[in-house]
Order: structure tokens, then sequence, then C-alpha cells
């Protein structure tokens, strides 16, 4: 299952996110990585090591991002403000349930994309 970025839509895989994304840090031979402790769980060292890697945070699981390290290089979705609080909203409601946070994450995504192309289509037409 993929969870976009609200900032510049790039899709990434939640099991990348929870097992493999600390490697891409300064963090990758510490032992937590190596033992595969992470599990996406973030505390001041795995957030502060992520950061540097180009990701931001709204809760305190990998999965709770509102930008990632491709938002350097991408443009900005048409409605990034809008998703990144929706995100942030939707990880202060689901707190620990991962699960849940992914799957409503999937459905408002789906929503708000259909919502743009509506709008972008009377915008045609007018
Ligand atoms: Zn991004």
């Amino acid at each position: 299952m993929d969870i976009s970025c609200p900032s510049c839509a790039e899709p990434w895989d939640t099991d990348y996110l929870c097992h493999d994304a600390i490697y891409d840090t300064d963090l990758y031979n510490t032992a937590e990585a190596l033992c595969d402790a992470f599990h996406g769980k973030l505390d001041d060292t795995y957030r502060f090591a992520l950061e540097q890697a180009g990701w931001k945070f709204a809760g305190t699981h990998m999965h709770m991002f509102v930008r990632c390290p491709c938002c350097k290089e991408k443009a900005l979705h048409p409605s990034s403000s809008l998703r990144i609080e929706t995100r942030q909203l939707l990880a202060d409601l689901m707190g620990d349930d991962i699960d849940g946070f992914v799957s409503f994450s999937e459905d408002l995504d789906t929503m708000q994309n259909a919502r743009i192309s509506r709008f972008s289509a009377v915008k045609a037409v007018a």
C-alpha cells in the first residue's frame, strides 16, 4: 500500500517507510537500524536523522509525514496546504492507529483529487 506525500503527491510504500527509510539516513549502521527496532516509530534521534534527509512530520510515526525528500525536486501539489493541514488533523485524531491513519489518508487523497479534477473541468468550460 502506498501513502502519498501531501506536499508533492509522491507515493511512498508503507513497508519502505516502516522498515527501510531509516537506512537512507546517517543512522543506517546503528544497532537500532540493524535490528529493525525502528518500525516507523519516531523518537528524537530518528526524527532528527530523517528530517536531515528531507522528511518533515505531523505526528509520532513515519507515515505521518507532511514533506518528503522528493519535495525539493517536484512542484508542490495544487492543494498542498489543505492536504498538509488535513494530514496534521488526521495524525492528531488517529494517534497510534497507523493502519487507520493510512486508510483515511488514502480515502481523503482520492476525494481531494476528484474535487480538484471537477473544479478544473468547470474552470476549463467557463
Ligand atoms: Zn513530497
